[in-house]
């Protein structure tokens, strides 16, 4: 096992997700989550828009089985909107269909995000569909078009590691598009699993939708793609109110801040909560290395034996069930 499956082995673990939102939020994600309430949320996206900054407001949750989880969540994301039109912040919404209820019922799932994506057309805010796991990528999908038939301030994910990417990517070029490598563990007969594979087809993705599609958004951190894309923008004369740059809130801030000074459009993904533990364990998936990253600038003692506690509670686990 790599350290990559490890760590997203333990972004799906409920047991620990329950333990780390007991044990509170100082626990080492606090420089990648924007703190756990909305007010801490509007702070922090206040200080990026004055830095030339937009954002993308995702509130945390995972695990959503009961549907007053699912009725709590909408109506924390419908206060972020009445939050983001009332003080006029440069922001919209990310969230994920799971959050809503799309894992208990599918017409539950649709009048909740019907809900949010009306209020948020009212005050034209958009509305991003976040990509999940393969499970949820044609629901997802189908959600999104159902909804397209009324409202026009949606838009979603194309994770290029997904084979049917390449279609997706064109079926859908009259929407809004975030495009990102791919966060979750995909079986091989999915998705691309090899990393020389995937930037491949990340690179076409974002060409494809820069060229044919509506509006596009480079989610990466990845600094070889950012400089390809500046490059392919400048060939093509693609007009910079056609694509942004997006990054996750906490990563590279020195690379977001120039590259808003440079002109482009930047907007960071900022997700808040109390339900971190799930978005902080993909996190370090991605990278390992940000685990020392984070280490180095606010790991204390507590967190590095939370950390030490979810690895024994997962290993113990998985020899449990070995045992069975
Ligand atoms: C705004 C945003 C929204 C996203 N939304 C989704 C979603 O809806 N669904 C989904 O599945 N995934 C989503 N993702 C996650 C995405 O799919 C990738 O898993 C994640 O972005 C890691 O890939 P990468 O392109 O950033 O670069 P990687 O492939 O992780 O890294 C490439 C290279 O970039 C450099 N690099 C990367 N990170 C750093 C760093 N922190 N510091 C210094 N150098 C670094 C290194 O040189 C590294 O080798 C999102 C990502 C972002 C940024």
């Amino acid at each position: 096992m790599t350290l990559k499956d490890f760590f997203i082995a333990l972004s799906e673990n409920q047991t620990l997700n329950s333990v780390a939102q007991k044990y509170g939020f100082k626990l080492g994600a606090q420089s990648v989550v924007a703190g756990t309430n909305i007010d801490e949320v509007v702070a922090s996206i206040k200080e990026l828009n004055a830095q030339g900054i937009s954002c993308t407001v995702d509130n945390l949750g995972e695990f959503v089985f009961e549907k007053s989880a699912a009725l709590e969540a909408k109506v924390q994301i419908l206060a972020v909107i009445e939050r983001i039109h009332s003080e006029n912040l440069q922001a919209h919404i990310s969230l994920k269909p799971s959050q809503l209820g799309l894992d208990i019922d599918y017409d539950f799932c649709y009048d909740n995000l019907e809900e949010i994506v009306a209020a948020a057309y009212n005050y034209q805010i958009f509305v991003n569909f976040d990509m999940e796991n393969y499970a949820r990528l044609h629901p997802s999908f189908q959600l999104l078009e159902k909804l397209s038939e009324q409202y026009n301030n949606i838009g979603t994910v194309i994770q290029s590691y997904f084979f049917e990417s390449d279609d997706n990517v064109d079926r859908y070029k009259d929407y809004r598009l975030r495009i990102v490598k791919g966060a979750y563990k995909e079986d091989g007969s999915v998705a691309f699993q090899a990393k020389e594979e995937i930037d491949r087809k990340y690179i076409e993705h974002i060409e494809h939708h820069l060229l044919h599609g509506k509006f596009t958004s480079i989610a990466t951190h990845d600094h070889n793609v950012i400089n390809h894309v500046k490059q392919f923008v400048k060939t093509h004369n693609i007009p910079y109110e056609k694509f942004e740059f997006q990054m996750l809130y906490g990563f590279r801030k020195e690379l977001q801040l120039s590259l808003a000074q440079e002109g482009y459009n930047f907007c960071t993904y900022v997700p808040f909560g109390h339900d971190w533990y799930g978005y902080f364990m993909r996190r370090l998936a991605e990278r390992p290395q940000n685990l020392s990253l984070i280490s180095k600038q606010v790991f204390n003692k507590k967190s590095n034996t939370v950390i030490a506690v979810a690895a024994g509670a997962f290993l113990l686990g998985r020899m449990t069930k070995r045992k069975k």
